[in-house]
């Protein structure tokens, strides 16, 4: 069995060379580890070794671990499907929303602040609409529509690759998202691609922000 340390080196390596591969210089990703039903000490246990940037999927989940967690200087970025009514609160403590998909949930969040969230606009690959996502047509309404929210700042978009698909393929599908949110919204340049199996293909299709489980973490302990 491998040490935590060790599939978070494991994975940076492998990080590092895909960027390598690409051309691209290594300060040009975020590392999230997603630590989706894992316990508190797990989470501590990443502080320890320089994780600063978790991820978190459901709100309830969250909401403890970042009110446990004693480290000041962490990122929580909330990748799951959010509820509308729960947008407030997740907003509380996420420093990053990445599931942003919604006309209702733009609405919440729509509202001045001193501090603005960042968000990802998620795009869905699939062709199902029940999964996490608007659907790529609607890329430039969203867009705008996030670009005319206050107390939100866009940092680009979102997605997870579809099962059914080559990732590499479905990633190149968000680059292009990306070039059209980017004509609408300059600043938005940020790609949140990328999990345990499909980072490497995130990235040399131009990922910046990687969210990565079980590869780091080890399995996720069942929830009954
Ligand atoms: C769970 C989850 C991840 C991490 O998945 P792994 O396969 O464990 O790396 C990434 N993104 C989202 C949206 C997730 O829900």
């Amino acid at each position: 069995m491998s040490t935590l340390a060790e599939r978070l080196a494991a994975v940076d390596e492998g990080i590092e060379e895909a960027l390598r591969v690409a051309g691209r210089r290594s300060d040009t990703v975020t590392r999230i580890v997603v630590t989706k039903f894992q316990p508190i000490s797990l989470i501590e246990e990443l502080i320890e070794l320089g994780v600063r940037d978790l991820g978190e999927s459901r709100h309830q989940e969250a909401e403890v671990k970042a009110r446990e967690v004693a480290a000041s200087d962490v990122v929580w970025h909330f990748v799951g499907q959010l509820q509308s009514k729960k947008a407030r609160a997740v907003r509380g403590y996420a420093g990053v929303i990445h599931s942003v998909d919604r006309e209702s949930l733009i609405a919440v969040l729509d509202a001045p602040a001193a501090d603005p969230v960042d968000v990802f606009l998620q795009v869905n690959l699939t062709a199902d609409p029940s999964r996490g996502g608007v659907p790529e047509p609607e890329v430039e309404r969203m867009t705008e529509r996030l670009v005319g929210a206050q107390g939100v700042r866009l940092l680009g978009v979102m997605a997870v690759a579809p099962m059914d698909e080559e990732p590499r393929a479905a990633f190149a599908r968000l680059r292009a998202a990306s070039e059209r949110v980017l004509a609408i919204a300059p600043g938005a340049a940020a790609i949140s691609a990328g999990m345990s199996l499909d980072y490497a293909e995130a990235i040399a299709e131009g990922a910046t922000h990687l969210r990565i489980g079980t590869a780091i973490t080890g399995n996720r302990p069942r929830r009954g």
